[in-house]
């Protein structure tokens, strides 16, 4: 290993970035890992050392849970200290929620955690996987004075790194599939790579990094939408289960003034049962009392998500339970900047 170059470690999950035809039956199945170099042979022009892991079972990533953002943060823990820069192959469809949820694990990380995927398997002639896959590995390497330039968990796909925490996936179909609506790119990768100096994370370097492993599955997230029933989110707002509720608002975060709607709302709120107030549109901030419609929202308590993205939303949530914050400060913590996912 040449030590003058940075080292970077490769996790790979699974999705689609990871398969390749078989050339007798034409069918997709995942590629082997520890062949990396001899697929992509352009890997070897980097200037970076790469190691390899892979999941045992690559998943694609609609299977993915907590039990999984656990073993990745445990392979970046493990490894933190021997790598300059982390780089997570991921399938895209819940490649935001991953990014969220590993941005809240791992507090005051000081190196890069890129992640990244691909629309069309690395093996295909028009893959967008294998720019993905360099680029994701040089934003990762990327370094100024010997430390690394990014210090948070970005997601890198079709030419834009984003925040990963202020994503969304937003096409199934396009290359570019994703989109932060309230967060400028931090870097765009064209002729040059252009860093977005200014909207990088600035950890604070003096706390020690730490990673977090509790997470709560007892959540909820409700969409609502004209004519939802009173019985229907009763099953859910008043189950003994759940010890928080992510609440898609219209517009605004606004939602019906009907009574028994704000009744439920103030009795869960009373159980200590946390609501979260996030806004159904892809773009824009919650605020709470701008209209009549959100005013008694506001005055029962319901948390603000700002301008969070739902993913970042329930994510936050499912930490924060999980680090039993009390039910006196948990809508000041959850109203708190805590890794750049909200304004
Ligand atoms: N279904 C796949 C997955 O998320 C799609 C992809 O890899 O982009 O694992």
């Amino acid at each position: 290993m040449n030590k003058l170059q940075p080292n970077i470690l490769l996790i790979y999950t699974g999705g689609t970035i990871g398969m390749i035809k078989n050339p007798n039956t034409g069918a997709l199945k995942s590629f082997d890992f520890n062949n990396l170099l001899k697929h992509i042979p352009e890997l070897k022009l980097l200037s970076c050392d790469i190691s390899t892991v892979s999941f045992k079972d690559p998943i694609d990533s609609s299977n993915m849970n907590p039990v999984y953002w656990v073993q990745i943060a445990e392979l970046i823990e493990n490894n933190y200290d021997d790598f300059d820069g982390f780089v997570v192959l991921h399938g895209s469809d819940t490649m935001s929620y991953t990014a969220s949820a590993l941005s809240f694990m791992l507090e005051n990380l000081a190196k890069p955690v890129i992640l990244t995927g691909s629309q069309l398997p690395i093996g295909d002639l028009r893959t967008d996987a294998k720019e993905n896959l360099i680029t994701s590995i040089q934003m990762a390497s990327l370094q100024k004075r010997n430390r690394p330039v990014i210090k948070e968990v970005g997601l890198y796909f079709e030419y834009k790194l984003y925040r990963g925490n202020r994503t969304t996936k937003i096409n199934a179909e396009h290359f570019e599939a994703f989109e932060s609506l309230n967060y400028p790119h931090l870097a765009e990768s064209g002729v040059h790579l252009n860093i977005n100096y200014d909207a990088l994370f600035v950890p604070n370097v003096r706390r020690k990094f730490s990673v977090h492993k509790e997470l709560s599955s007892e959540v909820a997230l409700i969409k609502l939408f004209p004519g939802i029933s009173k019985p229907v989110l009763q099953s859910v707002f008043s189950n003994p289960i759940v010890k928080g509720i992510v609440l898609e608002t219209y517009g605004a975060g606004n939602a019906t003034t009907e009574n028994w709607f704000i009744e439920l709302v103030s009795d869960t709120i009373k159980r200590g049962v946390p609501i979260i107030n996030v806004t159904q549109c892809s773009g824009g901030s919650v605020s709470m009392g701008q209209y009549e419609t959100s005013s008694q929202l506001k005055k029962q308590g319901v948390i603000s998500g700002k301008d969070i993205t739902t993913e970042a939303a329930i994510t936050k949530l499912m930490y924060l339970l999980g680090e039993k914050i009390s039910s006196k400060s948990f809508k000041t913590v959850f109203e708190t900047d805590l890794r750049g996912e909200m304004a």
